[in-house]
């Protein structure tokens, strides 16, 4: 029995899902699959597996044994929706469960379990038929995320498998599939017949009671948009009456470079100096937003200037008073503070949850928030929104290979997605940092669904794991283009996973046992000689977690550093001679890690993974040596689980007791490590140019490592390339051979990714840059 407390009762009532309840499970009832949809923030989330709960799904003793399964795309929306619906059912913890790739809450007692969308993925490997869940309910499906396309393509196939299994043997009960979706974009799921084949599914809604959001485009379209913020909603502070703001940036860097200003400008009684010292991050030195991949490969980013013809456009009669709303009587909002509070997926997650948390008294909520806050999370409480338009996307060129992280425009579907978010609890205002003219002629209807922006070699080694031979009869919901999956086809050959017909061999499914991307598992189903398995386990952890290092340009930004007894905080400006200071010590502890070879990104992190464990306070450690705290502590993680995965799949290579502190790798391990991690390479050696066959004079000789070009051995561009500038690659500034003598830079290099650099760190040309 389910025992709500009166003010989550209460809550509950005024959800537009929970008005729906009947039609809804009904619905499902009658149905083997439904797509709901409704507004976010309209309870989709929270509500409808709390339904099922109570119709007996999920009981062990009931006709509906299997857990209730709920997939998102993202880590942030599965951990704390779990929260948010234990805390609704009041009194049953252990019945919610979460589990994401660090972290996992389930035990037997788990009736609904919310977990990333990849992490079905990888059930699906295990357990074919879903034995374990009579329901599986496919969330935010409007985002188009690979894995939840992969899932809804699957899980669609394996409904009809269970309902044929029921018939043979009715103690198999059949499988139940909820979509839901935010936005009304599911006819890609509803009319296509390669999906359900028994004709579309009933589409069930529960329209949001949403109150009116008055959109407020601006007159011109500044390039400095992040300073264009600022002013914004330091104006907005002053003039609106009392609500919280929720703005959309693009990344961590952004959010915390803006939360420092506002804080200066009105927390401290000096808030003259606000106006002195300008923002500016290159979207090139931010890192990641986007979660890592449970499928696929490697990520690399870059910045497309897409201001290209923002400035000067203008929209006449618009933006004449920005902030022109009824005056509160009796309110000044200089005698409020502001509570600024960042919302991004590398943020900690107990950090995470202080959005829910009551604000201060007399103060005003200021969120700074990525995509996360678009349609998964809803924040109480807000009232206006300000959205800068842009995303950091993913962009992937499926000829070249090449990855690159873009600050883009994003959809007109997203903008509408986030001005929505004003209109929660009354009615609201959404200005936006762009003009109509921008947004009418530059934003794309809908984003690209995501699986056209990504390499597919770990989803065709799923699929084909499934004896699934033409992977491109899978029913995708939008198929990746033939060349792409040509292209996964050729690396999973090199690696030994398919054979010359395209049939998945033994080494192909061992592989396809290991969560990452087959480069990865690679390295492992081949890292136990001269016994560097544990060494090969930290390597690829180092190396699937990204971001380790914190990046040389982030030095002012990153966390508090302890010196003689001050702790500097970052809201503290540093001065010159402890800037110097902290430079030298950013160098000395990149050269402690760099001591087991001079010339290896990868035996650095390695070294740097492995000191760390070391470390008796892990976080000062991180601290002290330029760590990102979050992205060691996952990489540790991950360390450890994979060391429990090998143990299983190749019993006796490791000793039984998982070790962290591992001893010195002899010379000959490193040499070993190194073969191991080119051999899941293979396909990514470059030659230096001057010693390639076909080497013509240059006729100057570069000064600097990083202008020393190299060439690609296998095939990067389309057709042939004369031209050698067309073709070469060059070192990444941020590598330990940025530093090297040009002549003694090593003659073949094994890159993890090639990405394209900003136009303005290399004057203009735009070459490909290994790492
Ligand atoms: P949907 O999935 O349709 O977007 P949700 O189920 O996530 O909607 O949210 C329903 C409502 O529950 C929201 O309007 C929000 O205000 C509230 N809510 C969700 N999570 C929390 C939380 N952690 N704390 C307080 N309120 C929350
Ligand atoms: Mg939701």
């Amino acid at each position: 029995k389910v025992e709500r407390s009166p003010e989550v009762q209460a809550a509950r009532m005024l959800l537009p899902v929970v008005a729906e309840e009947q039609k809804i499970m009904e619905a499902i009832f009658n149905n083997p699959c439904v797509v709901i949809w409704g507004t976010t923030g309209s309870g989709k989330t929270t509500q409808v597996p709390q339904f099922l709960y109570e119709a007996g799904f999920g009981d062990p003793k009931g006709p509906t044994p299997g857990m209730i399964g709920v997939t998102q795309p993202r880590r942030v929306a599965a951990v704390s929706m779990s929260k948010r619906v234990s805390d609704e059912l009041g009194g049953l913890p252990d019945k919610v469960s979460y589990q994401i790739r660090y972290e996992s809450s389930v035990s037997s007692q788990t009736a609904i379990k919310f977990m990333t969308d990849g992490i079905l993925v990888r059930e699906i490997a295990n357990d074919f038929a879903l034995l374990k869940y009579s329901v599986i309910i496919i969330d935010e499906a409007h985002e188009r995320s690979t894995n939840t396309d992969i899932l809804i393509g699957m899980v669609s196939r394996i409904v009809d498998l269970r309902g044929d299994m029921n018939k043979e043997d009715p103690k198999v009960t059949p499988l139940k599939l909820v979509i839901m979706s935010a936005t009304l974009r599911v006819s890609d799921f509803l009319e296509n017949t390669n999906l359900f084949r028994n004709g579309p599914p009933p589409l069930v809604q529960a329209e949001g009671r949403q109150f009116p959001v008055t959109v407020h485009f601006s007159r011109t379209t500044q390039r400095d948009y992040l300073e264009e913020t600022f002013q914004k909603v330091s104006r907005g502070h002053k003039k609106l009456p009392p609500g919280g703001m929720l703005v959309f940036l693009t990344g961590q860097n952004e959010i915390n470079a803006l939360s420092k200003r506002l804080k200066e400008s009105f927390v401290n009684t000096k808030a003259s100096n606000s106006t002195s010292q300008k923002i500016t991050i290159s979207a090139s030195d931010a890192p990641l937003e986007t979660e890592d991949l449970d499928l696929g490969g490697d990520l690399a980013r870059t910045h497309r200037d897409l201001n290209n013809h923002a400035d000067g456009w203008s929209d006449e009669g618009e933006d004449e008073d920005e902030f022109a709303i009824e005056p509160v009587e009796g309110y000044t909002s200089m005698s409020s503070h502001i509570h600024v509070l960042p919302l991004y997926s590398q943020l900690q997650t107990k950090d995470q949850m202080l959005v829910f948390a009551p604000v201060p008294e007399n103060a005003r909520l200021i969120v700074l928030a990525t995509n996360v806050a678009e349609t998964s999370l809803t924040i109480p409480g807000i009232r206006y929104v300000f959205d800068t338009g842009r995303a950091k996307e993913r962009r992937y060129d499926q000829m070249t290979g090449v990855q690159t992280f873009e600050i883009d425009w994003i959809s007109k579907a997203s903008a509408s997605q986030r001005a929505g978010r004003a209109g929660r609890t009354g009615p609201g205002h959404c200005y936006r940092l762009y003009s109509s003219a921008i947004y009418e002629r530059d934003f794309q209807e809908y984003a690209e669904p995501e699986i056209l922006q990504m390499p597919v070699e770990g989803i065709v080694l799923q699929l084909k794991s499934m004896d699934l031979q033409h992977v491109i009869n899978f029913p995708f919901p939008t198929p990746p283009d033939r060349h792409s999956l040509a292209k996964a086809e050729k690396l999973l050959t090199y690696l030994g996973a398919l054979s010359p017909h395209g049939k998945i061999t033994p080494i192909g499914r061992e592989l396809s046992a290991y969560p990452l991307s087959p480069r990865f598992s690679k390295m492992l189903v081949i890292g136990h000689q001269h016994g560097c398995m544990p060494y090969t386990i930290a390597l690829v952890s180092a190396l699937a977690v990204q971001d380790l290092f914190i990046p040389e340009n982030q030095l002012d930004l990153s966390a508090p550093i302890q010196d003689a007894g001050t702790i500097y905080t970052t809201a503290d400006r540093l001065e010159d001679e402890s800037r110097e200071r902290r430079k030298r010590e950013f160098h000395k502890a990149n050269s402690v890690f760099s001591k087991n070879s001079v010339s290896s990104d990868a035996i650095k992190a390695l070294t740097a993974l492995c000191a760390y464990a070391y470390a008796s306070d892990h976080d000062m450690f991180a601290l002290n040596y330029f760590l990102s705290p979050k992205a060691v502590k996952e990489a540790s993680t991950l360390r450890h689980q994979l060391s429990t995965i090998v143990q299983n799949n190749q019993p006796g290579v490791l000793p039984s007791k998982f070790q962290s502190r591992l001893p010195q790798p002899s010379p000959k391990q490193l040499k070993a490590v190194e073969q191991i991690l080119a051999a899941a390479f293979i396909d990514q050696v470059a030659i230096r140019a001057d010693l390639a066959p076909t080497a013509e004079e240059t006729p100057r000789k570069p000064s600097r490592a990083t202008d020393v070009p190299y060439l690609p051995l296998f095939e990067t561009h389309q057709g042939k390339a004369d031209d050698i500038v067309e073709i070469a690659v060059f070192i990444h500034p941020s590598s330990v051979l940025a530093n090297f003598a040009p002549r003694e830079l090593p003659h073949y290099l094994v890159y993890s990714h090639l990405q394209r650099s900003a136009p303005a760190s290399v004057e203009g040309a735009r070459k490909p840059r290994t790492r």
